[in-house]
């Protein structure tokens, strides 16, 4: 896939298309068949003009020839704040931060990343706002170091061991005398889940972008990677937006704010404490661990 995608452009470019594409490759086709930008794209580049980080403005989406998937969505994620999206398998969770990414047009109302209409920017730009992780990681064939160089080519061995440090992988580089020339295997097949997902966690790290997207993954963890999964994600919360689609409880309880969706609409938002008195669909969510508990 990666040589697919590298005549493209330069590796960033491809890094990002395959950030977007990786996991479902009719993904790649939807986003090269991509409309030419609009003439509105090209005209105002410049520095952001404020406001909050992420602004859900009555957002209405459908994918081509479906059902309308998201209805009337609105929020708002300032800056430095930790947002979690859970609801029912379905209710649209993974499309929201599609839509951030820019991956599809609304079909109504307004989306707006620091402060501007996504419409308004260059997807170059305002990619460079937002690092994205998604479920289903990708990983490269190559060493350690040639996966975090990716996205950041000029990182220092240095900053690349604190990043593994802080998603709980520094024994990936300890495991072997090669340490970030160790060899990760066609796809990552030498990590297990987790750690791949952390790596790709590590990569957007070094990257720094403000605004993080993050698609946690559905599949059970045992307790160990769940707990280095929580310490991950605290960490690249530290001075960060952060928008997760959150699986676990232990993702959701220590967010700024919860967005409760079901079937396309959002019918709550709140802290966890206040959303267990007045969501009885978050009550239930909660019950069940938001469908995935840690194997202990
Ligand atoms: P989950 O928790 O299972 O990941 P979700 O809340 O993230 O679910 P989405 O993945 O956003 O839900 O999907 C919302 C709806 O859109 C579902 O009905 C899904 O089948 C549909 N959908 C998602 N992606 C596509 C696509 N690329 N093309 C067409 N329909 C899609």
């Amino acid at each position: 896939l990666f040589f697919l995608v590298m005549p493209l452009g330069g590796a960033l470019q491809a890094y990002t298309q395959l950030q977007a594409g990786l996991g479902a490759l009719e993904r790649i086709e939807e986003i090269l068949t991509l409309p030419a930008e609009t003439d509105h794209d090209t005209g105002a580049a410049g520095v952001p003009v404020g406001g909050p980080a992420v602004e859900f403005d009555q957002v209405g989406f459908s994918y081509e020839n479906g059902d309308p998937v998201l209805r009337d969505v609105s929020f708002t994620v300032p800056y430095g704040t930790r947002t979690a999206l859970v609801g029912p398998s379905g209710a649209g969770k993974s499309t929201l931060l599609s839509l951030v990414e820019r991956f599809y047009e609304l079909e109504s109302g307004q989306l707006r990343v620091a402060g501007r209409d996504v419409r308004d920017q260059p997807r170059d730009e305002l990619r460079s706002h937002l690092g994205y992780v998604e479920q289903e990681a990708p990983v490269l064939a190559g060493t350690l170091r040639d996966n975090l160089l990716l996205a950041s080519p000029s990182a220092t061995d240095a900053q690349m061991a604190d990043v593994l440090a802080a998603v709980n992988l520094t024994d990936l580089i300890d495991r072997t005398p090669l340490g970030l020339d160790a060899q990760v295997g066609e796809g990552g097949v030498l990590l297990s889940g987790g750690e791949r997902q952390r790596l790709a966690i590590a990569r957007t790290l070094l990257s720094a972008p403000p605004i993080l997207l993050l698609d946690e993954p559905t599949s059970n963890l045992d307790a160990r990677n769940e707990a280095a999964l929580r310490q991950a994600i605290s960490a690249v919360a530290e001075n960060r937006t952060l928008i997760v689609v959150a699986h676990r409880l232990s993702t959701v309880v220590d967010s700024d704010q919860i967005v409760v969706l079901e079937h396309g609409k959002v019918v709550a938002v709140g802290r966890h404490a206040e959303l267990l008195e007045s969501s009885p669909l978050y009550r239930e969510l909660a019950a069940h661990q938001f469908l995935v508990a840690a194997d202990s």
